[in-house]
């Protein structure tokens, strides 16, 4: 521990009436989850509700090439109903972020993902196998019939294509040896994917063809997705964009490896937007302004202007270094669950490695809390390195924050969490030190996912809920 100060809040900054009566509201969460749940699994009731409708039950006991041919409509089925909520969980649609939080859609996403792959692969199998037993063919020559004289194969086999690589480069191993921008660009390719795979169901499928609702279903889920993406990913960013016209007004350095970016615009005190939420941006200063980025608000939204503060790691961020004023700025967001609201006292641990901090600066600037309430933990690997000083001074001094500095090379030790100097800790011992009535805060983490980890295990070794624990991670 390298800090920790404590003085009297002055007036005008302690919680408004607003801010109050946001703390403890984590229902409101519990209910969009609910929502968000019981949309995937209604929908994906209507699908086997449909397949049985079709005759799939009689066709499985038959115990012949019919039964190979139900099985693999039906994976396909389960399998294109879980293609098309991949493309739903990634267009940013307001119920499955808010019922599941970003880093909870990241994790269903490689989840139903590789499931979605899987059964679509016993999809093509079962097929051919049921298709070429019926005709007494050798499967082979079933599949190359399939792929040139069925309506829509063609276009299906080059979607399973896009498919099969979006899949093999999101194996973590490879996507570990992919630059972040390659990887992105080829998981896109997905979106084509999906699109091309679906349509060969709807012109074919016994399942769709049969039965008018099962059809209504399936193009009725098409395009809700296609407009979900192009409503919520497109639509709507570029005219949140449009309405507050944002333009970069100042670049400062933070830190030795840091810098941060203030922007204003039009009409702020309208956006939607609380601390601890991010946005992707795209600033508009030349070639290669497409490629967005996300980062955290670093600064509580005043309504007037909107700060972000970034570790310099590579292109992207360094290219934020040399913005000049004035510099158009597209945004996609706000994004993000790790608000204020969601806490359910009103004690705050912030917990955060490197870049981590800036959004936990901004919600300690924005929370309710007396001093003393508030602590603030840094991870660093050295002291230059360390994002928003000046802030955390200034919240030390005028609110009380209680300020502790991890700084070092990573411990050997149990936590790997904590630097070398502190390898000596056990890290939920450390944790009930810094907080000795722990179970009265609520966490706040927020850093790479790997050292998140690391902190939510001790964390729940220390006996924090998990429903006290709120993270946002920066690693995809
Ligand atoms: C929700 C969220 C909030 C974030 N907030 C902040 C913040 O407030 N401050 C900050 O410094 N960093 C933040 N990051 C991380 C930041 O987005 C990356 O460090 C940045 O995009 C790196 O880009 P680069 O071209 O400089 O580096 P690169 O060398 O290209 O990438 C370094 C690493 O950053 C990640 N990355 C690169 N591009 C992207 C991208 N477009 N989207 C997501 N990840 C990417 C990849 O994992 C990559 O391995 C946040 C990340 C996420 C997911």
């Amino acid at each position: 521990m390298t800090a920790t100060t404590t003085v009297p809040v002055p007036a005008g900054l302690v919680a408004t009436r607003r801010e109050r009566s946001r703390v403890g509201r984590p229902h409101a969460r519990l209910v969009w989850h609910l929502a968000a749940t019981a949309i995937i699994w209604l929908t994906s009731l209507v699908v086997v509700a449909l397949w049985v409708a079709g005759g799939g039950l009689q066709a499985l006991i038959a115990l012949d090439a019919e039964t190979l041919n139900t099985f693999g409509r039906l994976s396909g089925l389960v399998s294109a109903n879980l293609l098309l909520y991949q493309v739903l969980l990634m267009a940013r649609v307001p119920v499955f972020e808010r019922g599941f939080g970003r880093d909870g859609i990241a994790r269903m996403h490689r989840f139903v993902g590789f499931w979605s792959f899987w059964l679509f692969s016993a999809h093509i199998v079962l097929q051919t196998l049921g298709y070429a037993a019926t005709a007494g063919i050798n499967p082979f020559v079933q599949l190359w019939e399939f792929v040139w004289d069925y309506p829509g194969m063609l276009l299906a086999t080059a979607g399973t294509l896009l498919l099969l690589l979006v899949v093999a480069t999101s194996i973590r191993r490879a996507r570990r040896r992919l630059r972040y921008e390659s990887w992105h660009l080829l998981h896109l390719y997905g979106y084509l994917g999906v699109g091309l795979a679906v349509p060969h169901m709807l012109w074919t499928g016994a399942d769709f063809t049969a039965h008018p609702l099962a059809s209504v279903y399936w193009w009725a889920l098409w395009g809700a997705t296609a407009v979900a993406v192009l409503v919520f990913r497109v639509g709507l960013p570029l005219a949140r964009s449009l309405r507050h016209d944002l333009r970069v007004s100042t670049v400062a350095r933070d830190g030795d490896r840091g810098v941060a970016v203030t922007m204003a615009g039009r009409g702020l005190h309208r956006m939607p937007v609380r601390a601890g939420q991010f946005f992707v941006w795209r600033f508009l200063d030349g070639p290669g302004w497409t490629r967005g980025h996300p980062f955290s608000l670093a600064a509580a939204p005043d309504g007037r202007s909107l700060t972000v503060a970034a570790r310099l790691v590579g292109d992207g961020t360094h290219r934020l270094a040399s913005l000049r004023p004035g510099t158009r700025v597209l945004i996609e967001g706000p994004y993000g669950e790790m608000t204020a609201d969601v806490r359910i006292g009103r004690k705050l641990l912030l917990i955060g490695a490197g870049a981590g901090v800036a959004p936990l600066i901004a919600l300690a600037e924005e929370a309710a809390w007396a001093p003393g309430e508030a602590t603030l933990l840094v991870r660093d690997h050295a002291e230059g390195d360390a994002l928003r000083r000046g802030e955390i001074a200034r919240l030390e001094r005028d609110r009380g924050l209680r300020y502790a500095a991890l700084v070092g090379p990573r411990a050997p030790g149990v936590s790997p969490w904590l630097p070398a100097g502190h390898a000596g800790w056990k890290g939920a011992d450390l944790l009930r030190y810094v907080a000795p009535d722990l179970d009265q805060y609520d966490v706040f983490l927020c850093g790479p996912g790997p050292w998140m980890d690391a902190v939510r295990a001790d964390l729940r070794r220390a006996g924090v809920a998990s429903t006290r624990i709120h993270a946002e991670s920066f690693t995809v």
